[in-house]
């Protein structure tokens, strides 16, 4: 091996580790740290929405979405047989009404046939105020880092059991959602939280996020509005998804 090649391999871990602090004593995207043993679960928790939901996606009509790449333009995925399907490389797709605190409810399906593996088989994402995201990815007989499965707060958390279905089987994520609370200068007072369903199975217990979600590096909290958008990822692999409903939480008692 040659030498440089050698010290860029030893340098990169040191390297990330000295930029990522810790979640539970691991680095970022860690391949040793331990995968959630998988829990099968009875099916996806199919909730048709409640009286007091703002109703996101109903199969019909994208009229609640907007482009990414313009946010005064209609989302550019298209639907099919009541799901909306990600069209790779057209953008991500987000909310025109921005949220706070949320119970969020949604269903997805990896695509058939299986393409590509680890992070390139079935992934998109469920970021929370566009900033914090619940990784979606087919994570059925497909290994990837643990904080990059299907259900972990991405690069952060993973879930605690790996609750997912086989590709082509709808699955459901039911999310609870804190967004952060920041001072007058900018500090945290409250970390965001997660409480995340995966098919009815209980993946993440009032997480604390250690910032907003990133790719390779954990980046550090920087004060938002109280509001923002919801955001669907385009990864470059055609996601369906179904159902989507949202309602907006009041304060904590
Ligand atoms: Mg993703």
């Amino acid at each position: 091996m040659p030498r440089t090649l050698l010290c860029l391999l030893v340098a990169l871990p040191v390297t990330l580790a000295a930029q990522s602090p810790p979640a539970g004593g691991w680095p970022i995207h860690s391949l040793n740290r331990p995968r959630p043993p998988v829990v099968h679960p009875g099916g996806p928790a199919v909730v048709p929405p409640p009286a007091d939901a703002v109703v996101l996606f109903d199969g019909r009509t994208l009229d609640q979405w907007r482009s990414d790449e313009d946010s005064a333009a209609a989302a550019p995925w298209k639907i099919i047989d009541g799901a909306v399907e990600v069209v790779p490389g057209s953008g991500g797709i987000h909310t025109a009404t921005p949220f706070g605190d949320v119970q969020l409810h949604l269903e997805w399906m990896s695509p058939t046939p299986v393409v590509g593996e680890g992070q390139n088989r079935g992934n998109s994402g469920v970021f929370l105020m566009g900033t914090y995201e619940v990784q979606v990815l087919d994570s059925w007989e497909n290994t990837t880092y643990a904080d990059g499965q299907a259900a972990a707060l991405y690069g952060q958390f993973p879930p605690e059991v790996n609750a997912s279905l086989p590709p082509a089987s709808w699955q459901s994520y039911d999310i609870i959602f804190r967004r952060p609370r920041f001072a007058a200068d900018g500090s945290v007072t409250q970390p965001a939280r997660m409480t995340v369903f995966h098919n009815g199975v209980l993946v993440q217990d009032h997480v604390a996020l250690l910032g907003p979600t990133s790719h390779m590096v954990r980046t550090p909290y920087a004060r938002h509005p109280d509001r923002l958008p919801l955001g669907l990822q385009d990864h470059g692999t055609p996601v369906r998804f179904r159902n989507i409903w949202i309602r907006p939480l009041g304060p904590r008692p």
